[in-house]
This record gives C-alpha cells, structure tokens and sequence, in this order.
C-alpha cells in the first residue's frame, strides 16, 4: 500500500457546516466557532507554487477547565502546527487563511501572529475574512495590528466563498450556491474595513 501523503485523502469539510460557519450574513446568531482554511504556497523563480499537502482546515477548540484543557484559538491551533511541517527557512513561503471571523486582540491572537511573521521572515500571510469579529472590543486593533505586521487583511468576497468550497467543502459535485446577500454583506465588511485600516489608534 502506498502510504504517501499524495494518496491520503484529505479530510473534507461537512458542507452544511461550511454553509453555517462562513455565512457573512451577521444577523444569523450563533456561531461561536471559528473556522480556518488555509492554503500553503511556496516561491519558485517568481511563481507562487501551491503545497497540495500543506492544505486543510481547523477550528478553535474549546476549553475544558475540569480537564485542564485552556482551549486554543483557531489561529492559535494553526500556528501551533507550523512548526511541524519543517518548512526550509532559505525558502520563501506564502500563507493563505480563510478564516470565518477576523482574528481577536483580547485574547493574544493578533499579537502572536504578528511575533510568528516577526520570527519567520521567510512567510507571509495573507487573511481572508468571512466577518469581523467585532465581539471583542480591541477587534479593530486586531486588524491594525495583523495589517502592521505585513499580513494582508481582507474580506472575503464571492470568489473566496467559492473556492473553499471547491477546495475544502466535501461537496460530492455540487457547485457553490452563494446565499442571499453575499455581496452585499461582502461590500459592506470592506468598507468597514477600509475604514478601520484607514483610521489611526487603537
Ligand atoms: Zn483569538
């Protein structure tokens, strides 16, 4: 049997699950998961080369005190699995996330990402944004912070949608069915954002 990674199928997510989660819709209540896609590309003679084997998907984990369990951020998981992959720092690497909810301040997110692209100058970093994670109240500073730090923050726009769901979604064939609203959610996140990078403080 051929044990390469190549032959491994990779783990897909349930579609209802990405249909929940990534919904830019922000009056639809309940998503206290944070979902995140990413994508691994490495430089090769001035081409961006995708890592078909650096592709997947995680969530934040929950916390479980009577467990000793502290529970870890979606950004927080992802960063805790870099190391390894032993990635040839004399390469140049360039990290996707889609991720459902923008990431926090409060809680370290934003800072240790900005210490992991500090430490690892050999990646970049770019964030795709489902919604804003306007629940902790430093989420503004999260994004200065990320956007600070050489990440690229954006919004995620139909084109996005569309690919994690041909790319991570276990769709068995059936094509993105965007939902009511997309774009407009999807225009009016970016404008917010715009004005959140455009404007000084904290
Ligand atoms: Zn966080």
């Amino acid at each position: 049997m051929d044990g390469s990674p190549a032959s491994r199928p990779r783990h897909l997510m349930d579609p209802d699950t990405f249909t929940f989660n990534f919904n830019n819709d922000l009056s639809i209540l309940g998503r206290r998961q944070t979902y995140l896609c990413y994508e691994v590309e490495r430089l090769d003679n001035g081409t961006w080369v995708p890592m078909d084997e650096r592709r997947g998907f995680l969530h934040n984990k929950a916390k479980n005190l009577p467990h000793g369990d502290y529970g870890c951020h979606a950004e927080l998981c992802f960063l805790g699995e870099v190391p390894s992959w032993q990635l040839d720092p004399a390469q140049t690497y360039r990290v996707t996330w889609f991720i459902s909810w923008s990431p926090c301040f409060s809680r370290g997110c934003a800072g240790q990402v900005r210490a992991f692209l500090q430490e690892n100058t050999h990646m970049k970093l770019r964030i795709f944004a489902a919604r804003i994670y306007d629940s902790d109240f430093l989420y503004e500073k999260a994004l200065r912070t990320l956007r600070d730090a050489g990440a690229q923050v954006s919004i995620m726009t139909y084109e996005e949608f569309k690919h994690c769901w041909d790319t991570f979604v276990d769709h068995q064939g059936r094509p993105f069915q965007p939902w009511d609203g997309l774009d407009e959610h999807s225009q009016a996140l970016s404008g917010r954002l715009r004005a959140i990078l455009q404007n000084q403080g904290n």
